[in-house]
């Protein structure tokens, strides 16, 4: 079977040489897929209908199906289904605000990619977490979230009350769905290069976002990389043992060590830095954390956004209170953290942060 979305521009081109094709080709179908979203070679009418049907044979540009859509609190989530029979999830979200100035809310749309199978990280507090994990996705199937993302856009110019423009009409992507980008970073880099080519989907660096659990590794190759990617650390504490008992992970990567390597992110490239912080109530919303998260937070340029815990059946914490978001953020704001209260929307779909879970319309479905 061939899966030829896993090349880039210029590798399929080359392809097109060895098989004996003219390397327009190559060009032909980049532009039916990454301009028009268009994976149906029988439908790419500028190909010659004999080859069309040669590689309707074996061919597979799109290997996921779109299984259900679920939509609440201006958010649609995706549930897709891989060739083998994995189920995985993206999130089309309306922003509230710009990722940069010149950009107009209006037409501001942010798709949230899974990177992997569930996620192997098992934070406690995460519905991907508790679910387990089972494989790594292949660049085809990261590139394959956002075709059919934009497919089901297309049928929806309008939606949220937005004017979308004709073409592309994600204008972020971020990669805060199931699992843990930096331990898939290979498929991840090659979907984000081809994801940027100016001559396919064009979306710039800028528009897209890391998030991670703080795999010191994958901060060192971003930081190497030094492409205008943003980067999002999961924080959820400001102390060692907390943070370990939420994220097993920091016992390999320690919280001073995960401090050390973004610093080294941003010396190296001035770039700020988003801290994600879920609010668990009883947990990490005391005057004690805001002061902790002061002092660990002092040296570095960052924006602060905390996302009221989303409840995962089997796990007894809480969602806060509004009071006691409120309490939250004025401790905050005590010891000089300016806070984003993200909205948490979605509870059906339980979107943010690395909680998309499997239940859907109170059916579970298995990975
Ligand atoms: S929060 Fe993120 S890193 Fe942690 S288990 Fe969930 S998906 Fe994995």
């Amino acid at each position: 079977m061939k899966r030829w979305l896993n090349l880039s521009l210029e590798d399929l081109r080359t392809l097109m040489e060895t098989i004996g094709q003219p390397a327009h080709r190559a060009n032909q179908i980049w532009t039916w897929v990454w301009t028009k979203f268009v994976t149906d070679i029988q439908k790419m009418t500028d190909l010659p209908q004999k080859w069309r049907d040669e590689l309707s044979q074996d061919l597979v540009l799109l290997p996921l199906r779109l299984v259900d859509t679920l939509e609440e609190d201006e958010s649609i989530k995706l549930l897709f289904q891989t060739m083998d029979g994995h189920h995985i999830e993206t999130v089309i979200l309306k922003q509230d605000e710009a990722t940069e100035e010149t950009e107009d809310p209006k037409k501001r749309l942010t798709l949230c990619l899974s990177s992997q199978v569930g996620c192997p990280l098992g934070c406690v507090f995460c519905a991907t977490g508790k679910i387990g994990f089972a494989r790594n996705l292949e660049v085809d199937e990261i590139l394959g979230q956002v075709i059919l993302a934009e497919q089901v856009l297309q049928n929806h110019p309008h939606l949220f009350g937005l004017s979308l423009p004709s073409q592309r009409k994600i204008s972020n992507l971020v990669f805060m769905g199931m699992g843990e980008p930096f331990l898939n970073w290979e498929n991840v880099q090659k979907a984000i290069r081809i994801l940027t080519s100016p001559k396919g989907y064009g979306i710039g660096y800028r528009h897209i976002t890391i998030s991670t659990a703080g795999i010191l590794e994958g901060i060192h190759k971003l930081t190497e990389w030094n492409q205008p990617i943003r980067l999002a650390v999961s924080l959820h504490s400001p102390f060692r043992m907390g943070r370990e008992r939420l994220m097993p992970i920091s016992k390999t990567n320690p919280l001073d060590d995960l401090m050390m390597a973004l610093r080294e992110y941003q010396d190296h490239t001035g770039r700020r830095i988003t801290f994600e912080y879920t609010v668990i109530a009883g947990i990490n919303d005391r005057r004690e954390d805001a002061e902790g998260l002061r002092k660990l937070l002092f040296p570095f340029k960052y924006l602060f956004n905390i996302i009221p815990y989303n409840p995962v059946e089997g796990i007894e914490w809480e969602t806060p209170s509004p009071g006691r978001i409120k309490t939250f953020l004025r401790f905050l704001d005590e010891v000089g953290i300016s806070a984003t209260l993200r909205k948490s929307r979605g509870r059906k779909i339980a979107a943010g942060c690395g909680q998309l879970g499997l239940i859907w319309k109170n059916r579970e479905v298995k990975l």
